[in-house]
């Protein structure tokens, strides 16, 4: 293994130790947990040794850069569960479709109608409507009053499967200062699968913790962390 692999390698063996540090911390079963390993602006290599080390599920950003390494990852002969995470336009669906097993960040109407259209409805895609669990003015996802309508949406439409909610809480200097937005869309979670009552699997997940929070993360709940620095390194 070269110097790289070797580092991916142990760094992947660590964030996998602390997600089972902290699910046993809180009485959780490690399997309910998936890692969703984070490489926007990281070569393809750089996901290869990540796939080889046992990382199941890659999370990209930007659509024609999950284009681009998703072809080079196939071509090294691997086949990871590619994760949507970034702002989507619009016009760009017809491109991520095609490699996307989930999409993280349904945050609007026009998206769900552009999913719905350019979807094989054999092979359906996941999707997390994006909260803006903190009301920022600044950042993405559906405002929280909007997020009923939004995934109610979702449920009826073709082509995708409403699998859960993802959130980016507002920046806090300290992992446990965000447990409180964890925790909201927990309870955002719970309440509106109470009132749209859901078919089973639909609406289970919540997507949330990154590198600097994920332990706070899954002690209120996250089924799916989004983690990259702690993998591959800080993004230059
Ligand atoms: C970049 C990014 C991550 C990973 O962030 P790290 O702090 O590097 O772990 C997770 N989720 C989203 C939506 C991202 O854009």
């Amino acid at each position: 293994m070269s110097p790289r692999e070797i580092e991916i390698t142990a760094n992947l063996d660590r964030v996998r130790q602390r997600i089972m540090d902290a699910c046993f911390a809180c009485g959780r079963d490690p399997s309910e947990v998936t890692l969703v390993g984070v490489a926007k602006t990281r070569p393809a290599e750089d996901i290869i040794a990540a796939v080889w080390a046992g990382l199941e599920d890659v999370g990209e950003n930007y659509a024609q850069e999950m284009v681009t390494k998703a072809m080079a990852v196939q071509q090294a002969g691997l086949r990871p569960r590619w994760h949507f995470l970034g702002g989507l336009q619009t016009n760009k669906v017809k491109m991520v479709i095609p490699w996307a097993g989930a999409i993280h960040s349904v945050d609007r109407p026009s998206l769900i109608c552009e999913i719905q259209k350019r979807a094989d409805p054999n092979r359906p895609v996941d999707i997390f409507v994006e909260v803006n669990i903190g009301g920022e003015p600044s950042k993405s996802g559906a405002a929280v009053a909007d997020t009923q309508n939004l995934c109610s949406t979702a449920l009826s439409a073709d082509g995708m499967r409403l699998v859960g909610l993802m959130a980016i809480p507002p920046v806090e200097d300290d992992p446990q200062s965000a447990r409180p937005w964890f925790a909201a869309l927990r309870r955002l979670r719970e309440e509106l699968a109470q009132r749209l009552t859901p078919l089973p699997g639909r609406l289970h997940h919540l997507s949330m913790g990154m590198s600097g929070d994920f332990e706070a993360a899954i002690a209120e709940g996250a089924t799916v962390v989004r983690v990259g620095t702690a993998i591959f390194g800080a993004r230059t």
